[in-house]
């Protein structure tokens, strides 16, 4: 973990967040490379779960939400965790989460556990007084369910249908920690799918499917399906999948997949006062339709992405001349945040010129890097470690015989291409 977290920070990943200031509590900001991991996995969870379905449709809903919503969704009764104090050093925990000592100063002796609202708080408008409290949304459900006959009115869809969102989510934990694992303001990517009570468990399997599917795409090679038996799950939900990882730290979750029954749907209509059934177009039966949610955490799917990327290999494998260890990023080609890296045998006018001329050919096309500084060697090891799967060189000979060097990331092997035939090349080897 700290190898990732320090390759992170080095190359331009993941930074703390405020630094300068001594950073804040667990936060952390997306540098020029995470930010462009960061929108891969976002836009291809887009395509797949949206534009590449026909029962699909996206949202994006205010942050800030009518503080109805929260009393309708149970949240500011139910969304807490149990925290204890530590009697001696006043240091804070999760009581469902923590060892025997406290991890602060070793005593044992703790106070009993009290539930703890993790909602965030502020006001609206310029006076702070108790009507005008409001709250950050601690996950980007609600948005769809308060927007359910907006979309059901404009879109035309019938059962069964989803609404889906990608957003930031808030929540005050107890103990943020982990790196970007478990912070109070992350991504969620959200889906809630309607259908009619007889076939959630249908459309529960269907989803588990797909949640398995995008883990493999993602290069997840191994992870746990957690029934959250009864008694354990969250008040909504009749059945819960947790997806569990094996992080460096244990096994924890990664994604959930819940059925929520009618829960959401009722409880606006009972506040709201406006009607959310659905109308069965054969039948004109009214009811409220059911819905089986799949969540996926972005930050997690990066911070997991990132994991199983990384690899290491001795000296045997690397290139000639080079010592010391390769650290490499071995992301699916999808997810790489630079795809190609155009590097100038050397600085001299000549060669980057057409070095550049190649580049300005290439970005029209594909996300790529222009590097002139250090040695070729250097530059290798660079795109290694950002997980650049190909790396174009432009020597003297390219100037004579028109063509380039392409490297590739894994097998590091060399092909010597037609710089008329560059593009092609690399598009097929990107999308293959
Ligand atoms: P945990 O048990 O780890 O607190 P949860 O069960 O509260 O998670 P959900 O409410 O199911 O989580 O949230 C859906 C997803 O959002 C999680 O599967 C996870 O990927 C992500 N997530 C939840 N809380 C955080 C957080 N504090 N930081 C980063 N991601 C989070």
């Amino acid at each position: 973990m700290d190898k990732i977290i320090s390759l992170c920070k080095r190359r331009g990943f993941v930074f703390p967040g405020s630094e300068i200031y001594g950073g804040l509590a667990n936060s952390w900001d997306y540098g020029s490379l995470g930010v462009e991991l960061k929108n891969n996995i976002k836009q291809e969870w887009w395509k797949r779960f949206v534009h590449q379905r026909t029962d699909m449709v996206g949202i994006d809903s205010a942050l800030i939400m009518n503080p109805k919503v929260w009393e309708a969704s149970g949240h500011l009764k139910e969304f807490s965790d149990p925290l204890v104090e530590c009697k001696k050093c006043h240091s804070r925990f999760r009581a469902d989460d923590f060892g025997e000592k406290c991890s602060e100063c070793g005593s044992k002796e703790f106070t009993k556990a009290q539930q703890f609202n993790l909602m965030f708080k502020t006001f609206l408008g310029p006076v702070e007084g108790e009507e005008n409290i409001v709250y950050f949304r601690p996950e980007t459900a609600q948005g769809m369910f308060v927007n359910f006959k907006n979309i059901l009115e404009t879109t035309r869809k019938r059962l069964p249908f989803g609404i889906a969102q990608i957003g930031k989510a808030f929540r005050n934990e107890i103990t943020p920690g982990n790196f970007i694992f478990r912070t109070r303001e992350f991504e969620q990517m959200e889906i809630e799918y309607f259908v009619k009570e007889e076939e959630w468990k249908n459309h529960f399997e269907m989803w588990l499917e797909e949640m398995r599917n995008w883990l493999k795409h993602l290069g997840v090679k191994k992870f746990h399906e957690n029934e959250i038996p009864d008694g354990e799950r969250a008040h909504y939900s009749k059945r819960t999948i947790d997806i569990e990882y094996d992080f460096p730290f244990g096994r924890k979750e990664l994604y959930g997949l819940a059925y929520r029954t009618d829960f959401d749907l009722k409880n606006h209509q009972n506040e709201s006062k406006e009607s959310l059934e659905h109308t069965d177009p054969e039948s004109g039966k009214k009811f409220f339709p059911h819905v089986i949610e799949p969540t996926w955490g972005v930050d997690r799917s990066v911070l997991v992405a990132m994991l199983e990327a990384y690899h290491e290999e001795d000296a045997a494998t690397a290139e000639e001349g080079e010592t010391e260890k390769r650290v490499v990023m071995k992301f699916p080609k999808w997810l790489s945040p630079v795809k190609v890296a155009v590097l100038p045998l050397s600085k001299k006018e000549n060669l980057s010129n057409k070095a550049k001329e190649i580049y300005g050919d290439l970005v029209k096309d594909f996300v790529c890097e222009y590097d002139e500084t250090q040695s070729i060697g250097k530059r290798y090891r660079r795109q290694d470690e950002i997980g650049t799967p190909y790396c174009v060189t432009v020597d003297f000979e390219s100037l004579e015989d028109k063509a380039v060097t392409v490297r590739d990331r894994d097998t590091m092997k060399q092909d010597r291409i037609a710089i008329s035939e560059l593009k092609e090349y690399l598009s097929k080897k990107l999308n293959s």
